[in-house]
């Protein structure tokens, strides 16, 4: 048993059960053990590799994107540009990279603002974007009411990281599951004896039926609907680009442990793997409605990135290195074929409710 599962072992038998939600958070950012605060994650050599690691042409084409949403809502002399989870800075040096060379107007009017819980994660963004053609800072919470004017939001596998609960259908009642303490010392799930009040999962799902799972990310709900409120009274965009269920929703246990690129079981080590959810974006885009802002999609990552002219771009990055031909074609099928990341990964875009359509939508 590791230190972390001491950790929590020790908390349970001091203090009852943890909910599925509170064993999430503290694997992924308990200060000495969490999976960000103190392992690499990312890469060929991490346990998963992201979007923006894939390939450089995801972040410039989100950064083309982002300017063209700033001039449809009529190039404001000042933004935020803010990303949520940066990881290690690579989409957001896209990003500004593909924006300076359009757009160097919309460089001069940012503020770029970096949201990141782990003090390991923002040390390598720091790295990363010493030298950043626009002015950089942090901070660990999103604290929406300290930015004025219009508000362009990034989150690349963000939502998937933030804690889920869990609910089971039992005797016709949703029952929290929770994490306890098993008759070797183990750490293992189990179902709370009290059903939970006034659960209604989100809509567009098929009826519950007994022993079915549901899953409730109240903290990215929240995040959703407020991002949404100011976007549509402030202005500005943002893109939410996550793995998850499509529109219509079914019931099922999504949280998953990933070691190395492979699969592990939740409980086994927490701390080692990184631990996620699927999104479920028919209750993002509710939220979001909710918030006041117009809501796009959500459209699988490789529609959405062919409208926004991936194919092109990797063409003319063939044209400028012949020799990468077959390294950047792998990059785009990776990001963008049904059986990669183009099917399952998914983005939803919120604007204000007169902004035109967004591009790729
Ligand atoms: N967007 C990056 C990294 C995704 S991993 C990429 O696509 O490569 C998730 C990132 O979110 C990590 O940087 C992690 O440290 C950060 N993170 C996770 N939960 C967080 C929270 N609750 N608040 C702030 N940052 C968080």
């Amino acid at each position: 048993m590791n230190a972390l599962a001491q950790r929590l072992t020790g908390l349970i038998r001091a203090q009852g059960p943890l909910s599925v939600a509170q064993v999430m958070a503290l694997a992924l950012m308990d200060p000495d053990y969490g999976y960000y605060t103190h392992q690499d994650p990312f890469g060929a050599q991490g346990d998963f590799i992201t979007a923006p690691e894939v390939s450089q042409m995801f972040g410039e084409l989100l950064g083309l994107w982002l300017v063209k949403t700033w001039r449809d809502q009529g190039s404001a002399a000042a933004l935020h540009l803010i990303e949520l989870g940066p990881g290690r800075g690579t989409m957001m040096a896209d990003v500004l990279r593909a924006a300076a060379r359009v757009a160097p107007t919309f460089l001069a009017a940012a503020e770029v603002t970096l949201i990141e819980a782990s003090p390991r994660q923002r040390a390598q963004q720091q790295q990363r974007l010493a030298g950043a053609p626009a002015p950089v800072s942090w901070s660990a919470t999103l604290k929406l009411e300290a930015f004025t004017g219009p508000v362009f939001v990034l989150a690349n596998e963000f939502f998937d990281a933030l804690p889920v609960r869990q609910f089971q259908r039992v005797g016709g009642k949703w029952h929290e599951r929770v994490v306890t303490v098993g008759s070797h010392g183990e750490l293992e799930f189990a179902i709370a004896p009290m059903a939970a009040q006034a659960l209604v999962p989100s809509p567009g799902r098929p009826p519950a039926r007994e022993g079915d799972l549901f899953e409730l990310c109240p903290s990215g709900l929240a995040l959703c609907e407020n991002l949404s409120a100011a976007i549509a009274r402030q202005g500005g965009a943002a893109l939410i680009v996550d793995y998850g269920y499509d529109v219509r929703a079914g019931f099922g246990d999504t949280l998953q442990a990933l070691q190395s690129h492979r699969y592990v079981p939740v409980l086994e080590a927490p701390g080692e793997a990184d631990v996620t959810a699927h999104v479920d974006f028919a209750a993002l885009a509710a939220a979001a409605c909710h918030g006041g802002a117009a809501v796009y999609g959500p459209r699988p990552q490789g529609p959405f990135l062919t409208a926004l002219g991936i194919e092109q771009r990797c063409a003319a990055l063939i044209r400028s290195e012949p020799g990468a031909a077959d390294a950047l074609t792998r990059q785009l099928n990776r990001l963008c074929a049904k059986d990669q990341m183009g099917q399952l990964f998914k983005a939803l875009a919120l604007l204000p409710q007169h902004a035109p359509r967004p591009e790729g939508f």
